[in-house]
């Protein structure tokens, strides 16, 4: 571990960059991590300028998201990505996480957000006019960031049995890509998992939101792969309760795979992810119109399969 100097006199300790790349054919599973974002422009005592092509990452995040307060910790070198030898890539980053954060207005129930301003005077700022208000729990929707696959509603379900079998794991890796303890209230925090088994592979993407005495809160993207197939599996749900409804041990609540079950379902989406190779389009699941529940029934009829908490 070195201590990096960098502009503004700020001394950081910078892990070295930790990569490692697996080929299970005919996919190309990479991650990659390293320190956290800097709090402050890195290269000028302004900022880079808008359209400095080799801007800093804290520039980038800063103009790309317009959010009056980061996370205390965001990792931008923390990169998992998968990419298909046809062309088609899956990738989670902290930059595309962050963007479905909602700026300019708070989704956190009213009576939820009182409650917190009520215990935590000192940080009520957050929701007073003086601060733009922005959601800082930085709830996220992300889903990852995919391009050359086609998105189709499906049907079909992560078989869950297989998952639970004791498969032989080839490569396992956890990567944190945002994190903020909301000023010692809880935490806030967005990390992805995966898991590759000599037959599939398969992803837990999670954001958790705990507001200490307020509400629990997790949105889970699961994605699940067999070799051979040509397309991929994706789960969305989110679930959250406000802690007086939650009839579970508060020992649960800093365990988001124990505690997820007891937390109702508000919202789920099932697609597949057909693979293609000839469209160079990316996007994130924000920018793709609004996927809906194809019907209240299936939600209903799903929900149990989508508790195990997998990984
Ligand atoms: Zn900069």
């Amino acid at each position: 571990m070195t201590a990096v100097k960098i502009h503004g006199g700020i001394d950081i300790l910078r892990l070295p960059v930790n990569q490692e790349e697996h080929v299970f054919p005919p996919w190309h599973i990479k991650y990659t991590q390293s320190h956290i974002l800097h709090s402050k422009c890195s290269k000028s005592e302004n900022s880079c300028g808008d359209k400095d092509a080799s801007a800093c990452q804290f520039c980038i995040f800063s103009r790309t998201l317009e959010l009056p307060h980061m996370p205390d910790m965001v990792f931008p070198n923390n990169i998992l990505t998968l990419k298909h030898q046809n062309g088609a890539t899956l990738q989670f980053n902290a930059l595309d996480a962050l963007k479905t954060v909602s700026n300019g207005k708070i989704n956190v129930q009213l009576a939820c957000a009182e409650a917190w301003k009520e215990s935590r005077s000192e940080s009520s700022e957050y929701l007073e006019e003086k601060v733009k208000p922005f959601d800082w729990t930085f709830t996220t929707t992300y889903t990852g960031t995919i391009s050359n696959f086609e998105v189709q509603e499906t049907n079909e379900r992560i078989d869950v049995d297989k998952l639970r079998r004791r498969d032989k794991i080839l490569f396992y890796h956890d990567i944190t890509m945002f994190e903020d303890e909301l000023h010692d209230n809880g935490i806030a925090v967005c990390s992805v998992k995966i898991r590759v088994m000599p037959t599939s592979f398969f992803i837990l993407l999670r954001y958790f939101l705990r507001i200490d005495g307020v509400m629990l809160r997790i949105n889970d993207t699961r994605i699940y792969h067999e070799f051979g197939q040509d397309y991929l599996l994706r789960e969305y749900t989110s679930r959250e309760a406000k802690v007086e409804d939650i009839r579970a041990p508060p020992s649960l609540f800093i365990e988001p795979s124990e505690i997820a079950p007891h937390l109702p379902l508000t919202d789920c989406r099932y697609h597949k992810l057909v693979i293609i190779s000839n469209k160079t389009e990316s996007v994130t699941n924000n920018e793709r119109v609004k996927e809906t529940i194809t019907g209240a029934t299936s939600m209903k009829a799903n929900t149990s399969e989508a508790d195990g908490s997998i990984t």
